[in-house]
């Protein structure tokens, strides 16, 4: 990352802090994922139980290996064995402590807009989880909601559509063909524009590029 981009990433960030704390959100800019890692460790508690989905930005920065080899207790899908295990994960992390997730984009203005399949992410954004923490990149801040809910729907989710390789159009083209197949992943498109209980949502971004 040249000293350019950083400085623009640090500009962007002190701006969308601001925002995101106007909308009763508690949000914290780290310059690299080292700083990222320590201050996640920091507002999770330890002995807390922790899960995730659609969190590959956490997963860059370290998270996931500092929770599974600490005191935490950690949901962890990739341990299910069968797709019963799986589900049984996605509900566990509604009462989780602590829920860890992504953004695939947030406007400047301090909306996050969140795309998906099975929609257990979005839900434990919605309400269940005693705190959500989002870890995200500076890559996916976006000047206005119009072009956050654009990045995430031509952007991430066909990017996301290369991991799955489901049988859908924008996993031949790489472009969002707004399908309605039978295997979409786009199914539940969430805005979440102000936060309540106030600080329930936390945000940690990274004046790094993560993620999708
Ligand atoms: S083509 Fe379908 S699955 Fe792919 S990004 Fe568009 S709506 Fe989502």
């Amino acid at each position: 990352m040249s000293e350019m981009h950083q400085k623009y990433y640090e500009k962007r960030g002190a701006i969308l802090v601001k925002n995101l704390k106007s909308r009763h959100f508690d949000a914290y800019y780290c310059a690299t994922k080292v700083e990222a890692l320590s201050k996640a460790l920091e507002l999770i508690p330890e002995g807390a139980t922790v899960g995730w989905g659609g969190a590959m930005s956490a997963k860059e920065i370290g998270l996931m290996d500092a929770l599974n080899t600490g005191n935490y207790r950690t949901l962890d899908r990739e341990n299910a064995k069968t797709p019963e295990q799986q589900e049984e994960n996605r509900k566990a992390c509604m009462f989780a402590d602590v829920f860890l997730t992504g953004a695939n984009a947030l406007s400047l203005d301090g909306e996050m807009v969140n795309i998906d399949g099975t929609g257990n992410r979005v839900a434990a954004v919605v309400y269940g989880p005693k705190q959500v923490l989002v870890i995200a990149g500076m890559n996916k801040v976006t000047d206005t909601l119009e072009d956050a809910i654009t990045r995430a729907r031509t952007v991430a989710a066909p990017l996301n559509q290369q991991r799955f390789l489901l049988n859908n159009p924008c996993t031949a083209t790489g472009s969002c063909a707004d399908c309605k197949s039978e295997t979409c992943i786009c199914n539940q498109i969430l805005i979440t524009r102000h936060c309540r209980p106030v600080g329930r949502i936390k945000f940690i971004l990274v004046g790094e590029d993560l993620g999708l």
